[in-house]
């Protein structure tokens, strides 16, 4: 005997059918017979509970349809990726030729260093890690010139200026917020600077009266120049897109051109337009990455196996250079306006409306790619986020539009499901 009181057992039996532990439905059953008792309506109970498990229930991590247009969407995981794998070891930190202790960047890192052309790379658990670690490891007690232009906040509090104070390093802050020439950085230069720092302002655009230095241009100075990128858009030229570089790609900066223009170490995200898990990467010259990869950060800021093989599958769809049609957000963003259309109308409920995808994740700001939606009347969002899976859409005008683009093809289904209840 427990010594609880038999009704609050029932109770949480009743439940048992939504598939929750029996621990967790005990505690639902007890808060509820509470409440109702608080109520004093005698037979709320079983509703309260059920009230509850929904709740927790979606709670939980798990799969949901992005019909919001925003194919990078930071609230919805960013790049969609697949992880299909059995329990079991893998080779993380051993050599199977030597069959002696290796390391976890001979794998993914290796790859996205011969896409981008670099030297050397490292993986680390995201964007922002990899930019504290590049500072950190090259920087610190030292001083690293960076345009006020580029002064930026990307996002969650994440602020440029902030994460130059705790890598260490001082902030010089060079220009004005508009223009930034080659000389100011020229006149900033010292025996204690230890690099440029050029922030790609992926979130914001300043239009007009403005200027700013090229990469190439700061590359002739004697200094390292570390080029935060952001989104990890790996090459300029696409070559894994059978058509080239969309138009909305346009201005976006690539990693490779961005070594090659003279930058000595770059930053990214290895789940913006990279289209991989959550992790972040530093590229550039062998003998800076390795500082970084013997900098005592380094194991605190490392990645786990998983996202190590599934950035080695992303890796690898660069090098076959069939990113374009194996990586989802690549799939997705170049999926043909002819298909969305013909889709939604497939789906054979609501208007069929012409509307606007995003890339979303800070990058590509304001850059609108040409879409095809459903639209419902009024706003059903509430009811389509309790639907299995839960379907994110967004309100437009009175209307709720799901945006066709990134919507995967095989959630058509379930989509059209969640729109008919
Ligand atoms: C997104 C972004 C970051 C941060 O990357 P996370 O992976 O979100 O930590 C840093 N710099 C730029 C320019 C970005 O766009």
């Amino acid at each position: 005997m427990t010594g609880r009181p038999p009704s609050v057992d029932h109770l949480a039996n009743q439940l048992a059918g939504s598939g929750l532990p029996h621990r967790l439905l005990v505690g639902v059953a007890r808060s509820a017979i509470a409440g109702a008792k608080a109520s004093g309506e005698p037979y709320s109970a079983l509703d309260r509970a059920r009230v509850e498990v929904a709740a927790i229930r979606r709670r939980l991590l798990q799969p949901v349809i992005n019909a919001t247009g925003v194919l990078l969407h930071t609230n919805l995981g960013r790049a969609p990726v697949s992880v299909v794998r059995d329990a079991g070891y893998t080779n993380l930190e051993f050599d199977l030729s030597s069959g002696v202790r290796g390391s976890r960047f001979a794998h993914a890192a290796e790859l996205i260093a011969m896409v981008t052309g670099a030297e050397a790379a490292i993986v680390v658990n995201n964007g922002a890690a990899a930019i504290l670690l590049a500072l950190t490891a090259l920087a610190a007690g030292r001083e690293v010139i960076v345009s006020r232009g580029e002064l930026i906040e990307i996002g969650g509090g994440f602020r440029i200026p902030e994460i130059l104070t705790s890598s260490g390093a001082n902030m010089v802050e060079v220009g004005t917020t508009n223009r930034t020439r080659l000389d100011d950085y020229t006149k900033a230069l010292t025996e204690r600077t230890a690099l440029i720092l050029k922030v790609h302002t992926s979130n914001y655009q300043i239009i007009g009266f403005a200027e700013t230095t090229r990469i190439g241009d700061l590359a002739q100075l004697d200094v390292p120049v570390v080029a935060d990128l952001g989104s990890g858009l790996l090459d300029a030229g696409c070559p894994w897109l059978d058509g080239g570089p969309p138009t909305w790609l346009r201005d976006e900066p690539a990693v490779r051109q961005t070594i090659l223009a003279g930058a000595s170490v770059v930053t990214f995200s290895g789940d913006k337009l990279l289209g991989g898990p959550q992790a972040g990467v530093v590229v550039g010259r062998a003998d800076l990455i390795e500082r970084c990869r013997s900098h005592p950060l380094a194991r605190a800021l490392r990645p786990g196996g998983l996202i190590l093989e599934i950035l080695q599958d992303v890796a690898l769809a660069y090098l076959r250079r069939d990113a374009g049609q194996t990586l989802p957000v690549w799939r997705m963003a170049t999926a043909p306006l002819a298909d969305l259309q013909c889709r939604a109308e497939n789906v054979g409920i609501g208007e069929v409306v012409e509307c606007f995808s995003t890339m979303g994740g800070g990058t590509l700001p304001g850059v609108p790619i040409p879409s095809a939606g459903i639209a419902m009347k009024g706003d059903i969002t509430e009811a389509l986020r309790a639907a299995s899976p839960p379907v994110v859409a967004r309100v437009s005008e009175g209307r709720t539009i799901c945006d066709m683009r990134t919507v995967l093809p095989e959630q058509d289904l379930q989509l059209a499901n969640a729109l008919v209840q």
